[in-house]
């Protein structure tokens, strides 16, 4: 039998009233609610890529933001397990709606500030870096990994971009810089509107 999350395929998406039938990973973004920091669709299916999720294993999503990684990672296989740690009280709240609405009610969530919230938790097989990227949160990251363990973040500021690149330097890895445009009105007509470029660094343990 499936588990009941599986059940959970169609929800109402915020600008597409009518259900939509969705696919497991890769949802649209207005499946979520969000307040605009959201890991955007095409963003999430590369990260989601690089995780590559296997049947019962363990994430850790670190600054889980509305919670779209984990919730897609619970999604994406059977008997999924994931931890989100997010500072922000609101954005947990909001990402503990969405997992419940999305069909990943075991997502456990957790209020914490990286990399002291990682301190004590089980040893993952992939860790999302989203939020809170620093050299003390990488190396917390790539000590606690499993091996073949998974590690992927993303950057969006030049900071956090030029430690990633450090990263590539010292570890090896993958590293990628993504420029999204979408369509969208201008007037009339229609132009690309492009989405802040984002740099992501992956790593098999
Ligand atoms: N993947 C998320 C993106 C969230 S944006 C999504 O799709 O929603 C980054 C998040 O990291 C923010 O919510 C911010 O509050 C959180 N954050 C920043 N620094 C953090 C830290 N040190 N520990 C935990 N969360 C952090």
């Amino acid at each position: 039998a499936l588990a009941p999350e599986f059940h959970v395929l169609a929800v109402a998406c915020a600008g597409d009233p009518g259900a939509a039938i969705l696919p497991r990973t890769g949802l649209p973004d207005g499946a979520f609610e969000h307040d605009g920091q959201l890991t955007k669709r095409e963003l999430r299916v590369l990260t989601l890529a690089a995780l590559a999720p296997r049947r019962g294993q363990l994430l850790w999503d670190i600054g889980a933001g509305c919670g779209s990684v984990g919730i897609e990672w619970m999604r994406a296989e059977r008997d999924m397990r994931a931890i989100g740690i997010e500072a922000s009280p609101e954005r947990l709240a909001v990402a503990a709606g969405n997992a419940t609405r999305l069909g990943a009610p075991r997502f456990d969530l957790r209020h914490g500030t990286a990399p002291d919230a990682l301190e004590g938790l089980p040893a993952p097989d992939a860790v999302f870096i989203g939020g809170g990227l620093s050299e003390e949160v990488a190396k917390a990251s790539l000590d606690a990994l499993r091996p073949h363990g998974r590690l992927v973040a993303n950057a969006v500021t030049l900071e956090s971009e030029a430690l990633l690149a450090q990263l590539h330097a010292a570890h090896g890895g993958t590293l990628v810089r993504v420029a999204v445009s979408r369509a969208a009105p201008v007037g009339s007509l229609r132009g690309w509107k492009p989405l802040m470029p984002v740099t992501q660094w992956s790593f098999t343990k």
